[in-house]
Parts: structure tokens; C-alpha cells; sequence
């Protein structure tokens, strides 16, 4: 598999500080935030993409929202709202091929989904 950033950050060779850490998810701030709050959390297995999920991986992937849940709470924007996104792929606008799910909020998000 090839080597990508998020891997070198769960080797902790880019240092992050961490929104939640375990050993199967880390949770960080998105370097280029769209947001207030624009946070990425991943799985510490290398999983490229959801296209690549094996069925034991429903677990991890479950946790990943239990995990976005908990820092939106952390961060009390729960009760506003925000918005999870995972991007698939190329058609997905997909950057990084290691699976990752977008918390984004703490502001009015528009709808910016439609084809390009
Ligand atoms: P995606 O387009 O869904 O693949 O999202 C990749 C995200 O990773 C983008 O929002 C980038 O800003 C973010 N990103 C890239 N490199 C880093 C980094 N070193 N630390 C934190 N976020 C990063």
C-alpha cells in the first residue's frame, strides 16, 4: 500500500494534537478548514477508501460516528447541528486514500453537493 499522510500521522511522524485517541481512531483538525469546526476522523487501520470496507470493518466504521458525535459534543455543537461527509473516490473528490469522515459545523453549512 502506498504511504500517504494520514498514515505518517497515525505513525506520529507528523505531529497532531489529538480531539480523541485510541487505538483504533484518531480524530484531528483538518489543516485547511472549511468551517469553524472542521474535524477528520480516521481509522488507525489502513482502510484506502469506504469502496475498500471488508464487512469486519462495520465496527470501526460505526465507531468513527460514535466518535464524531462525542467531539461535536465536546465542542457543543451538537445541538445546533453539523454535517458528517465522507468522500469516495475520484467522482467523491476524495484527496487523501486513507478513509476519513468530516465533522464540519459550528456555522449555517450550505448544500454544495451537485455535479461540478
Ligand atoms: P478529502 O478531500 O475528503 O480527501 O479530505 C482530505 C482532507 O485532509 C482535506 O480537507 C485536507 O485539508 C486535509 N489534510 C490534508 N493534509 C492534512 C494534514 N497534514 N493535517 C490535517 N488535515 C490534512
Amino acid at each position: 500500500m502506498e504511504d500517504n499522510i494520514f498514515l505518517k500521522i497515525i505513525r506520529k511522524e507528523i505531529p497532531k494534537d489529538f480531539l480523541y485517541e485510541d487505538d483504533e481512531i484518531l480524530a484531528f483538525n483538518d489543516i485547511h478548514p472549511i468551517a469553524p469546526v472542521h474535524v477528520l476522523i480516521i481509522p488507525t487501520k489502513p482502510i484506502p477508501s469506504i469502496a475498500h470496507m471488508e464487512e469486519n470493518d462495520a465496527e470501526i466504521v460505526g465507531k468513527m460516528f460514535w466518535v464524531a458525535q462525542k467531539i461535536a459534543r465536546d465542542l457543543k455543537i451538537s445541538e445546533k447541528g453539523y454535517k458528517l461527509l465522507i468522500r469516495v473516490g475520484r467522482d467523491g473528490g476524495q484527496e487523501v486514500p486513507h478513509l476519513h469522515l468530516h465533522l464540519i459545523g459550528g456555522a449555517r453549512l450550505r448544500e454544495d453537493i451537485r455535479p461540478a
